[in-house]
């Protein structure tokens, strides 16, 4: 596992003005850090373009000391970096197992590929559970947690996440991010987690960054920002 930076990072939509413009950070191994910011701050822009699906026109993405600006998604993915998008990646014909063993083909031996699946049921007793359960007929927690469970069977160094609480009720949330607090500790995973549940990710981060017109308004301590009603007043919006 690795550090991981990014910096000057610089993403704009068709010819307009940046949306993101200069953006830069530094995360330690196994630090969560929350992504903060009003609706239209910029979050999801600088998910997808960390995770390469939304062309950069600046910037250095940094793992490991390598720079994988260049590298499509793809080979992101294989340099260890795992995005998990708004909205759930979950194929929903499948079953959760099925969902899992195809998050796990990358892996050419079937008995590895057979105890990875397991590590993420036992990480996730919810979903072990629910193993032939079909995608469709699963709540929006369980879709929340497969979509993470089939981006840690990469065992990615960084994971980032957008707005993994949407839409679920507050139990739900706190056991993803929980197992999500849990992961990072014991492996030394890294995580970005934008989120517009202030309360939620400040809650599970050790440190907030506040977003607002694409730039750092702020970047304190979690602590310290969910105590200040200023500032979340001032850029988030409550
Ligand atoms: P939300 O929480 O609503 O997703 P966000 O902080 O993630 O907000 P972004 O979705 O990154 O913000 O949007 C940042 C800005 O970029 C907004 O002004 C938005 O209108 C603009 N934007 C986002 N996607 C596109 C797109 N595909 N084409 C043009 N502009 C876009």
């Amino acid at each position: 596992m690795s550090a991981f930076a990014f910096q000057d990072l610089t993403v704009g939509y068709g010819d307009g003005a940046p949306v993101v413009d200069g953006l830069g950070l530094d995360l330690a191994e196994g630090a969560v850090v929350a992504l903060l910011g009003a609706n239209g701050a910029g979050k999801t822009t600088v998910l997808r373009a960390l995770a390469g699906l939304q062309p950069a026109r600046a910037g250095r993405i940094l793992l490991g000391g390598r720079d994988l600006a260049r590298l499509s998604a793809e080979d992101r993915v294989r340099a260890g970096l795992s995005l998990v998008p708004e909205g759930r990646s979950v194929v929903v014909e499948l079953t959760v197992d099925e969902n899992l063993r195809l998050g796990g083909l990358w892996r050419h031996r079937p008995k590895a590929r057979k105890a990875a699946v397991e590590e993420m049921y036992a990480l996730f007793p919810a979903l072990d559970r629910r193993r032939r359960a079909a995608g469709h007929t699963l709540s929006g927690g369980e879709r929340q947690m497969l979509a993470l469970a089939r981006a840690l069977l990469a065992r990615p160094a960084v994971v980032l996440l957008d707005e993994p609480s949407l839409g679920l009720a507050p139990k739900a949330t706190a056991q993803l991010l929980g197992v999500l607090r849990e992961t990072a500790a014991r492996t030394g995973l890294t995580v970005l987690l934008a989120e517009q549940n202030v309360t939620g990710a400040l809650s599970v981060a050790s440190r907030g960054v506040v977003l607002s017109l694409g730039a750092v308004a702020a970047d304190r301590p979690a602590a310290d920002l969910a105590a200040d009603p200023a500032l979340r007043h001032a850029y988030l919006g409550f």
